[in-house]
């Protein structure tokens, strides 16, 4: 098997090593990530400029772009063969609910599946890369499934992990996504010159997390494996339609 392998957090990243170090024994790895943090970059791609491959010590390959920019290329140009498996992670903090609207991680995994290929995000949900080995041995149960029974096509699921000792974890539980609360205010600041500068603020807090959502999961210990669509449709078309008086 084939298993390409990306994150949003870098190429140098603890969590893209503990996932590459799972996936290893399952197939042969290669990794293209971004060269530099782009958390936040969503399905982003880099249309302004080339992009360049170079090849870090540890023999992963970086990239001057997105998430999305590495998977897209590794898919369509920089190999001569598609994978057979897409991993993103392990982020060092969690996607659940609207994070995976912004998500880089989540993004990479979801280009990997547009791609037609079977797509995985993993997350720590707490960030600080404490228990990082809990969210990678939740990877390897994964892939034994997958390698037990292939998927019948292109899936793409996003996998948060809570933050505790693996023997605390208790279990894994399939998921909806839960919602935030909107996010706290922008810090509004002076730059050294003068100018006012923005800081966009933390995420809000979970909103909608009841039982059955990823968030619900997390907080009781479980790990959440949410299947994910690209296809934003509100299949309740009829407010709309009243709305606007267009059939
Ligand atoms: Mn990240």
């Amino acid at each position: 098997m084939r298993i390409l392998i990306s994150n949003d957090d870098g190429y140098f990243s603890p969590g893209i090593e503990a996932l590459a170090a799972v996936a290893r024994a399952f197939g042969e790895v290669t990794v293209v990530a971004p060269e530099r943090d782009r958390s936040g970059a969503s399905n982003s791609l880099t249309l302004d400029r080339p992009l360049s491959v170079r090849v870090a010590a540890s023999g992963f390959l970086y990239m001057n772009g997105t998430p999305t920019d590495c998977v897209h290329v590794a898919i369509t140009g920089l190999f001569d063969h598609k994978p057979d498996l897409v991993l993103s992670g392990i982020n060092d903090g969690a996607n659940m609910g609207d994070d995976t609207i912004y998500s880089g991680t989540v993004a990479a995994a979801m280009e990997g599946y547009l791609l037609g290929v079977p797509s995985i995000a993993f997350s720590l949900a707490q960030r600080g890369q404490e228990h990082l080995s809990t969210a990678a041995s939740v990877a390897q149960d994964l892939l034994e499934r997958l390698t037990r029974r292939p998927p019948p096509g292109p899936m793409l699921l996003n996998v948060n992990v809570p933050a505790c000792p693996r023997e605390a974890l208790r279990g894994i539980r399939i998921t909806r996504l839960g919602r935030r609360h909107m996010g706290e205010a922008v810090v509004r600041s002076t730059s050294p010159r003068g100018d006012t500068i923005y800081w966009i603020g933390p995420a809000g807090g979970a909103k909608e997390a009841g039982p059955g959502t990823d968030f619900h999961a997390v907080a009781n210990g479980w790990a959440s494996v949410t299947p994910l669509e690209s296809d934003l449709t509100a299949y309740s078309l009829d407010p709309a339609r009243d709305w606007l008086g267009i059939e």
